[in-house]
């Protein structure tokens, strides 16, 4: 029988860098920005950061992106568990709860393309927050962390990106 694949068995903790960096399938969504409700709940807008590169649906400056944006985050194990307004597809999430990874993800399907494919991901669905009026007037649902289901950007039918 074929070994198990590494995020089966071992720890969100006990991951190589590069395990971890493998376990992003480039949705992107993370990078579009959410807004914070008076209650604690969330509101998904359909704005990204201006560094977010929709055609690779990359961060353009991954290297400096902590100096450009102090506010950007980085995904740990830690925040993996207990950020609500992590995508409920993000892949770290998923594991943090215990589940596995969709057959979309790029390490089960073997191709980077598909989460774009299952339209799983932020590309052609966002605009940058350089061309947005306020984020408010941008909000198109609310995020309910608790419904594995629940994909506010996967409601949106993707735009060609040049
Ligand atoms: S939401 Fe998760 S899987 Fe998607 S790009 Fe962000 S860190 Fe990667
Ligand atoms: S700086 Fe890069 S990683 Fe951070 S939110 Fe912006 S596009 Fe995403």
């Amino acid at each position: 029988m074929a070994d198990k694949p590494f995020w089966q068995v071992t720890a969100l903790d006990d991951m190589t860098e590069e395990q971890w960096e493998s376990l992003c399938d480039g949705c992107g969504k993370c990078c579009v920005y959410k807004l914070e409700g008076d209650e604690g709940e969330f509101y998904q807008t359909d704005v990204s950061c201006q560094y977010f590169d929709q055609q690779s649906c990359r961060c353009s400056q991954y290297t400096n992106r902590f100096t450009l944006v102090p506010d950007c985050i980085q995904v740990t194990p830690d925040a993996a568990r207990s950020f609500d307004w992590l995508p409920n597809t993000c892949a770290y999430k998923l594991l943090a709860k215990g589940q596995d990874l969709p057959q979309w993800h790029p390490l089960v399907s073997g191709n980077s393309e598909s989460v774009h494919l299952a339209n799983r991901s932020a590309r052609g669905k966002v605009i940058s927050e350089k061309k947005a009026s306020e984020l408010e007037e941008h909000i198109i649902a609310i995020l309910i962390p608790e419904d594995d289901e629940a994909d506010p950007l996967s409601e949106i039918e993707p735009e060609p990106v040049n």
